[in-house]
């Protein structure tokens, strides 16, 4: 398993968008260069999704930082986890929330999957599967079978979606010169839960890589 830092730092090698953010230890200052409102999630190595052990928290100060990270050292403890540190991040504009997930199936290469997040996934199972790699005709394709499609283009007045910048990302991870393609063997899974996709931006928030 890579941390989370350590996958978006892969996923911005390929240009893929993710929040500024730094890693600190618990005590120690964070450094001066991120801008409010800030965004803290958990390091614990046994920790899979952070916020069912209150492991995130959004709309962070600077000056809330340390009992955030206080309060949050024993929210994890009650869920049996150790604090190991914070990543904290700048919080990325609203938009619309999409999964993005790769699994790897030996000898077939890449399964791709894109789906609207939230109720949508969860619920009505509003998903697309494509094979990697994908041309930006194909990541458009998936897109457009996704019956949420309509909520990106601001149906009922919300947000309409940077699809363009949707469709880069997906690009980037799972086109030609992707990086799925430079992923060593013992990768096997990627979830981008979720990518948030603004009127101008489609930003990785959330980044897990799963070693087999
Ligand atoms: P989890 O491990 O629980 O999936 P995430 O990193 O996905 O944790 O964070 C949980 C939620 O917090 C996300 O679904 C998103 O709504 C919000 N979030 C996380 N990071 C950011 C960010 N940098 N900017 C804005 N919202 C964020
Ligand atoms: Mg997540």
């Amino acid at each position: 398993m890579f941390t989370e830092a350590e996958g978006k730092s892969l996923l911005s090698a390929f240009g893929i968008d993710t929040p500024q953010g730094v890693e600190i230890a618990v005590g120690q200052e964070l450094p001066g260069r991120l801008r409010e409102p800030l965004v803290v999630k958990a390091i614990s190595s046994t920790l899979v999704h952070k916020s069912d052990a209150g492991g995130v928290r959004v709309g962070v100060t600077r000056a809330d930082l340390e009992e955030v990270t206080a309060r949050m050292r024993e929210s994890l403890a009650d869920f049996g986890h150790t604090l190991e540190g914070v990543l904290v991040e700048e919080m990325v504009p609203a938009g619309h929330e999409i999964i993005v997930g790769a699994v790897r199936a030996p000898g077939l290469g890449w399964t791709v999957m894109v789906g609207l997040g939230g109720v949508l996934v969860e619920v009505f199972e509003d998903v697309a599967f494509g094979l990697a790699p994908l041309s930006n005709g194909q990541i458009l394709d998936m897109l457009q079978e996704l019956r949420g499609m309509k909520v990106l283009n601001g149906a009922r007045g919300g947000v309409k979606a940077d699809v363009p910048a949707l469709v880069t990302l997906i690009s980037r991870l799972a086109g030609p010169d992707g990086l799925l393609a430079a992923l060593p063997d013992d990768v096997v899974e990627i979830d981008l839960n979720p990518v948030i996709v603004s009127d101008t931006r489609a930003v990785a928030v959330d980044a897990r890589f799963v070693v087999g």
